[in-house]
């Protein structure tokens, strides 16, 4: 979403209007009414909250939450739609919401009360965590640390590809209880989190060079990218994890 906050930063100082290509990309409003209440003004300020990016125009904003499978894509205004693209913001370029699983969104708030009410309660954010803030979003917690970090109430940003990345960097089993995580291992949680984001926010996206564990992901026979031994797959928090039985013992 750093990546996509990125791309609307320069190319979205004027907001012409939104085509809805697929009236249920539109989650809290008739797609007519979010293109009337967004069209032709310019755009303050393009944030991004946790996995929410926040277009704030002059009279209401845009919240678009991209899923599993979102994203949003600079496109030429000639360039031919496609069965996945959802919505186009017409700005200084054309800009697309893509979604192979139509699961990514678009809300419409016309306050900041409005936005905080939509995006919901939040922890703190995953790319300006500090190791003392970490430690007291997972104190008293219970379940596994992949959960928890999935959770945008403890941590907000991560999801389940960036989760799995964190707790290999930081060799923590995925179904490791919070409760048994000692402080040691909460800083190195930290420092985890700090380096995987940055890392992932500066090349727009998730790296899937080798040295990435998600480089594996779509492999048949995953290998560690670390000790080259055989990666486990099995569904924790309700989502396929990826990790190193022998970088990341239980
Ligand atoms: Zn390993």
């Amino acid at each position: 979403v750093a990546g996509f906050r990125r791309l609307a930063a320069r190319h979205l100082h004027h907001l012409d209007g939104i085509e809805v290509v697929d009236g249920s990309v539109v989650r809290n409003a008739w797609p007519e009414d979010l293109d009337v209440a967004l069209r032709d003004q310019d755009v303050r300020r393009v944030a991004r909250r946790g996995k929410w990016l926040v277009v704030h125009a002059e009279r209401a904003s845009l919240l678009a939450h991209f899923g599993m499978t979102g994203s949003l894509v600079l496109a030429g205004p000639d360039a031919p739609l496609d069965r996945y693209h959802r919505a186009v913001l017409h700005g200084d370029a054309d800009l697309r919401v893509r979604d192979v699983r139509r699961l990514a969104g678009l809300w419409l708030a016309t306050d900041d009360a409005g936005i905080d009410e939509i995006i919901g309660p939040q922890g703190p954010d995953a790319a300006r965590l500090t190791t003392g803030r970490l430690a007291a979003a997972l104190r008293g917690r219970r379940g596994s640390i992949k959960a928890a970090l999935m959770d945008q109430r403890i941590v907000a940003g991560l999801g389940n590809m960036l989760s799995d990345e964190v707790l290999w960097v930081a060799r923590l089993h995925p179904g490791r209880d919070i409760a048994t995580i000692v402080p040691r291992e909460v800083a190195c949680l930290h420092a985890a989190v700090r380096g995987v984001v940055a890392r992932s926010a500066r090349a727009g996206a998730i790296p899937r060079t080798p040295a990435w564990l998600a480089s594996q992901r779509s492999v048949a026979e995953p290998t560690c990218p670390r000790c080259h031994g055989p990666l486990e797959r099995s569904r924790i928090g309700g989502r396929t994890s990826l990790w190193c039985p022998h970088c990341q013992p239980r």
